[in-house]
């Protein structure tokens, strides 16, 4: 018996073996199967996508509210379409999967991501400046033929996100946008999912192909490491150029469009929810998210099964109705033991253990996951649950940013930074530019340290002073360096 618990749970701690501990959560936790085999491809699991479906939930409803409509373009982009914006086809042909339309000769690329096929829409469904904003998005897969190690989730060849691409009337409106793009990255995955980020303006070198700049959010990994959460871009005229997309402006000229693409991939933030919140013995989902929230296992004989199960299915009902999402675990084959234990490793926030005593008393014992507390609960005490629900996320939340806060330090010298990146920190750093100029101190850092120059702070004026550390010459930029997956 000692045996299959040891098999089932996890057998490593977060802290000392980070890596080994997220194999396990995610393929214990039924979140995913990998044994297709299919390098870069995952098989996400009902459990890991009832979780994606939450997120999908808020984030869509979140768009939504800003004006966002929902469209479902093609997965495949025509080589025409794909290549006609240069600097794009330079960042992505390396990193394409072609198709072959035997029959009509063509090639089709499968969507790395879809301005090529969102822009010729706009010129298309844009007339004059009355048609604008147009703001729309989907949820869809994309591909991206990484030829680097991939792990699940984190690095794929495939994965599950929302693009949204929006069109503008002018760049100061295109520039709101991005902004608009921060904070609902803020509202979502920050307030309502309990991951912490920092929101960085890449340098010059690390902006996506084709865009003016990104604004991406790193959030921190167990290790130390970074890990590039949802990124937003300031598209400005070059796809709208690429592919004549014009409108009329309000003096009756002719225009071309100011676009935006911001890109929330849902399958890699579900890696920040689970590594940020989870523990020793497994995940631990904010109860916003759980597709489980309270789970009720009854505790039984072959004498008293009935009455139990009864009051169980009765508790179950009145919860459900209350709007928790909840399940009755009345297998009889397990053990309570085993049921509990399991669904400490999935997550579940809040747990109803109901037996003969409790039913005598009108209560039930009432565990919590994140902070392993049981306590006795008056049966018509139960409808605290979605107020409990609430302090629940909250918990996390502090928690999540408590450790986030004390993981950034200054560095003066090369050798400071490379201690605060030593013991899984980002360096803040006087820096000499994140412009062309930038690049040599940027490789040497890469070289030397391991490390990458993140951006700089968007939404801030961070005043830098003094010398760069790596060329020597005045700083004109605080960034953020650390090493990354
Ligand atoms: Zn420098």
């Amino acid at each position: 018996m000692e045996q299959k618990k040891s098999q089932e749970g996890l057998n490593v701690k977060k802290n000392e073996n980070f890596s080994e501990w997220y194999t396990q959560v995610t393929e214990k936790a039924e979140i995913l199967d990998i044994r297709l085999g299919i390098k870069g491809f995952t098989i996400i699991r009902p459990w890991g996508a009832g979780i994606i479906e939450n997120m999908f939930k808020f984030f869509e409803n979140e768009l939504q509210k800003n004006g966002h409509k929902p469209t479902f373009m093609p997965s495949v982009i025509s080589k025409e379409n794909l290549t006609k914006e240069s600097e794009h086809v330079k960042g992505f042909t390396p990193q394409v999967f072609w198709l072959k339309d035997i029959n009509e000769g063509q090639e089709l690329a499968l969507r790395p991501t879809s301005e090529t096929v969102y822009t010729p829409m706009f010129k298309l469904w844009i007339r004059s400046w009355r048609d604008l904003p147009m703001k729309l998005y989907q949820r869809a897969h994309v591909f991206r033929l990484d030829t680097k190690a991939t792990r699940p989730l984190i690095r794929g060849r495939e994965f599950i996100w929302i693009e949204c691409h929006d069109a503008f009337k002018s760049k100061e409106d295109a520039e709101k946008q991005v902004q608009e793009d921060i904070n609902v990255t803020e509202k979502v995955m920050h307030q309502i999912f309990g991951v912490p980020f920092l929101p960085m303006k890449r340098p010059e070198w690390d902006k996506f192909a084709g865009a003016e700049y990104t604004v991406g959010s790193d959030c921190f990994m167990p290790d130390g490491k970074l890990i590039q959460q949802p990124s937003t871009h300031l598209m400005g005229q070059k796809f709208s150029k690429a592919f004549g997309a014009e409108f009329e402006n309000e003096n009756g000229k002719k225009e071309f469009l100011w676009t935006t693409a911001y890109g929330p991939a849902i399958s890699r933030i579900l890696v920040s929810v689970i590594t940020t919140h989870g523990d020793d013995s497994g995940l631990i989902l904010p109860y916003s998210l759980s597709p489980v929230q309270t789970v009720i296992v009854p505790i039984f004989t072959t004498k008293n099964k009935e009455k139990v199960i009864k009051k169980s299915e009765e508790i179950s009902s009145k919860l459900k109705k209350l709007g928790i999402r909840t399940e009755l675990d009345s297998d009889s084959e397990k053990r309570p033991g085993e049921k509990y234990h399991l669904w400490e490793l999935k997550g579940v926030p809040f747990r109803i253990e109901i037996g003969e005593k409790e039913i005598e008393k009108k209560e039930v014992t009432f565990f919590t996951r994140d902070t392993k507390e049981k306590t006795n609960m008056k049966i018509t005490d139960l409808k605290k649950i979605p107020s409990l629900g609430k302090e629940f996320d909250k918990r996390l939340l502090e928690k999540a940013d408590n450790s986030f806060k004390n993981r950034i330090e200054e560095g003066n010298s090369e050798k400071e930074i490379k201690k605060i990146l030593d013991t899984g920190k980002v360096a803040k750093v006087n820096f000499c530019s994140t412009d062309k100029e930038g690049v040599e101190c940027a490789q040497i850092v890469e070289k030397r340290l391991g490390g990458e120059v993140r951006g700089t702070l968007a939404n801030s004026n961070e005043k830098s002073n003094g010398k760069c550390p790596f060329c020597g010459k005045p700083a004109k930029k605080v960034v953020y360096i650390g090493r990354s997956y």
